[in-house]
């Protein structure tokens, strides 16, 4: 398939020489997010009832052994609730949405310029880059249960040392779960418009596109760097070279990095 046979006349005529660039969208990332924050809160309440609930009702010299047996039996039922295998699932599930979103998007724009590539193979580079993105996101998604879980337990473990009562102990749970939660939310905002933005690099590429030109909010969150970007041509594939940091780079790819592409059709 060649792009530049079907659409540098209707480009041409039009005076158009770039296409727009898939922004991610927002109900995907919250779809993401409450997926993460309904494990942070089963922690929660798991931990309550496993340890927490059980740290009051004995009164034994020596209850160190019968806390570790809690804290394992926590571990255990958070394994099998969120197994590596469950949280692969889910996070295909979150991903798929961004990848149907993102082709439908990109290749809404393409049609405006007579492509249609609703009939066209599976894309090479598409699907090369949605396997590695789950496997990194499963990744995620994994540390934010073990870190979540290792917060949990060391406050009881430091509640036990220090002879902490388990009341007293409250305030540092509601704590943790505010910065599993915040965790949870970098992830699902940081990961769903990495993914929209790799997904459109990866079809732009499949189709032909070589170039794009880097696209950033220009408001007051914008980094100096991205700030720096905005506007520069850049080959899709190696990325856009910065003599300062010494390093290439794409829109969308770091935490919390708002940046787009937007695509260069080529021969116009
Ligand atoms: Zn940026």
């Amino acid at each position: 398939m060649s792009l530049t046979i079907i659409s540098v006349r209707d480009a041409k005529k039009s005076g158009v020489r770039s296409m727009k660039g898939v922004r991610y969208s927002a109900s995907n990332a919250a779809f993401y997010y409450q997926m993460m924050r309904a494990l942070v809160e089963y922690m929660q309440e798991e931990f309550d009832r496993t340890v927490m609930h059980g740290m009051g009702k004995f009164r034994d010299e020596s209850p160190n052994e019968r806390y570790k047996a809690m804290l394992a039996l926590f571990n255990k039922k958070l394994r099998a609730k969120y197994s590596a295998k469950v949280i692969e699932k889910l996070v295909r599930r979150a991903l798929k949405r961004s990848s149907v979103y993102t082709q439908r998007e990109f290749d809404r724009r393409l049609k405006s310029f007579g492509i249609d590539l609703s009939k066209s193979d599976v894309m090479k580079r598409y699907s090369s880059y949605m396997s590695t993105a789950v496997m990194e996101n499963v990744m995620l998604v994994k540390n934010l249960r073990d870190e979540q879980s290792k917060r949990l337990q060391s406050i009881v473990l430091r509640g036990m040392r220090e002879g902490i009562p388990s009341t007293r102990l409250r305030g540092d749970i509601q704590h943790a779960l505010q910065i599993g939660k915040k965790r949870a939310t970098t992830i699902a905002r940081t990961e769903t418009h990495k993914l929209t933005q790799q997904l459109a690099d990866a079809r732009a590429m499949d189709v032909g596109m070589k170039r794009g030109v880097w696209r950033a909010m220009m408001d007051n969150r914008t980094s100096e760097q991205h700030a720096r970007f905005n506007g520069k041509p850049f080959n899709l594939e190696k990325g856009l070279w910065d003599p300062k940091t010494r390093s290439w780079n794409w829109p969308g790819r770091r935490p919390n990095c708002r940046c787009w592409t937007e695509y260069i059709i080529p021969g116009v």
